[in-house]
């Protein structure tokens, strides 16, 4: 057989010479950190896999369930594998809980009561949870079931304020939430090791306080979890990093039985709790998956950090940049206008296996304040495992950039990125020279 020569193959993607071999030249400094990556996801795939035979998973539990899901073995099992993956008493792993959003708002409702205040040391989370909270006003929000909250803002430098946090922590403190992703804010994501110290310092000064942390885009990214390291939840979505693509709904708590016990009575009924919720045929893609998110989760890494390396010597601040360590799968690239954001994201999409014929346009999405840009061809709808890329248009013109279910997808996306801004002038390529470092 002929041998064939990869840069071909890209030409006929439509990717210029130039382009293939400016990202070979920054590929070949990245070997190191791809072996980084790769002993990592080794170390998380035995995890999993010794998970999966110390709880007997066979070909029984793929069976599906229907109605109300009584004695579901095949669920229980994969509940037992997460809590075991993930060092825990107990997990609550279900398709009937529909996002990150959900799983995160069944944890804290479940486990907070009225006259409880809930406590946000790492500045204001995620978007979704302000209505969830009631920072910003929504019916069934925890302010209207009268559970306060208070957070503290992070120091200027992106550390832990902790004089501010030992102040807010008072008698009503139930329950903190630590969000370990930046999600789309400019601080810094929280290393497992900082977010263990945090939730040391909280349960010295108060013992019976429960922590529960955000665990999205975070997953197997290292190899210890928050709940390694003291959280009572820990919490996330499966159309994420545990659902390794296959997932096609679903969320997880990971956590104390106390806590997870709650949760499950918060999710179905007080009573009835984890007996019901039949799996409906799904669990062949949420065992498959989690089998496949170790290996999942390192080739979006990998896409991220070839991103940030990629951009990063055109003149675009990355973060994070392109050296450091990662905490989550989330690449920021601040593009500098708006020409630019719409010419990545269509690089993007015409690199997605589904949709590649689709053009992405700035639209006026409910709830932000400017125009947002979304790429996206993902098998599973709104999946950010799977490559992906959006932002709003507004100053820095800043584009997230994340997944990649594998890393050779990535690079596609990215390199048809960088390929969209030069063909419309929007970006010059530096000499071979200026490359090396
Ligand atoms: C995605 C995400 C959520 C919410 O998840 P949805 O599945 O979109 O509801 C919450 N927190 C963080 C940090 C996230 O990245």
């Amino acid at each position: 057989m002929q041998n064939n020569k990869p840069c071909e193959i890209y030409e006929k993607l439509g990717i210029s010479a130039g382009v293939y071999d400016y990202g070979q030249r920054i590929l070949e400094q990245l070997r190191p950190r791809f072996d980084e990556i790769d002993a990592r996801a080794e170390y998380n795939q035995q995890k999993v896999l010794s998970a999966m035979q110390k709880n007997r998973l066979s070909a029984t539990h793929f069976a599906a369930t229907t109605g109300y899901g009584y004695n579901d073995a095949g669920r229980d099992c994969l509940e037992r594998i997460y809590a075991d993956t993930f060092h825990t008493e107990a997990a609550l792993v279900r398709p009937q809980i529909t996002c990150g959003t959900h799983a995160l708002a069944t944890a804290l409702s479940a486990n907070l009561r009225p006259g409880d205040e809930l406590l946000s040391p790492v500045g204001r989370p995620y978007d979704t949870l302000e209505e969830v909270i009631g920072i910003r006003p929504s019916p069934c929000s925890l302010a209207e079931y009268g559970v306060g909250y208070r957070e503290v803002a992070l120091l200027p430098d992106g550390s832990f304020d902790y004089d501010g946090i030992a102040a807010a922590i008072n008698e009503r403190t139930a329950l903190v939430t630590i969000q370990r992703s930046k999600g789309y804010a400019t601080r810094p994501t929280f290393s497992v090791k900082q977010i263990g110290e945090l939730i040391a310092f909280i349960k010295a000064r108060k013992p019976g306080v429960k922590v529960m942390v955000d665990n999205c885009y975070g997953e197997f990214v290292d190899t210890v979890e928050p709940s390694d390291v003291g959280a009572d939840m820990t919490v996330g979505s499966l159309i994420k990093n545990p659902g390794g693509g296959l997932a096609p709904i679903g969320g997880y708590i990971c956590g104390t039985t106390e806590c997870v016990e709650r949760c499950a009575y918060r999710l179905s009924a007080p009573g009835l709790g984890q007996e019901v919720g039949a799996n409906l045929g799904l669990l062949p893609a949420l065992f498959q998956g989690f089998f496949l998110a170790p290996t999942v989760v390192a080739s979006a890494l990998k896409g991220a950090i070839f991103a940030a390396n990629m951009y990063e010597p055109l003149g675009f601040p990355v973060v994070p940049d392109s050296r450091e360590e990662r905490h989550d799968i989330i690449q920021a690239v601040s593009l500098g206008s708006a020409e630019r954001m719409v010419a990545f994201c269509r690089g993007i999409q015409s690199a997605a296996p589904v949709d590649s014929y689709v053009t992405p346009i700035p639209w006026a999405m409910p709830g932000y304040d400017s125009e947002v840009i979304m790429a996206a061809g993902a098998f599973i709808q709104g999946s950010s495992i799977e490559l992906s890329a959006d932002g709003p248009i507004r100053p820095p013109y800043a584009v997230y950039f994340q997944g990649g279910l594998t890393f050779y997808n990535a690079k596609l996306g990215v390199l048809a990125s960088l390929q969209k801004m030069l063909d419309a002038g929007l970006v010059s390529l530096p000499d071979a020279d200026a490359v090396e470092k």
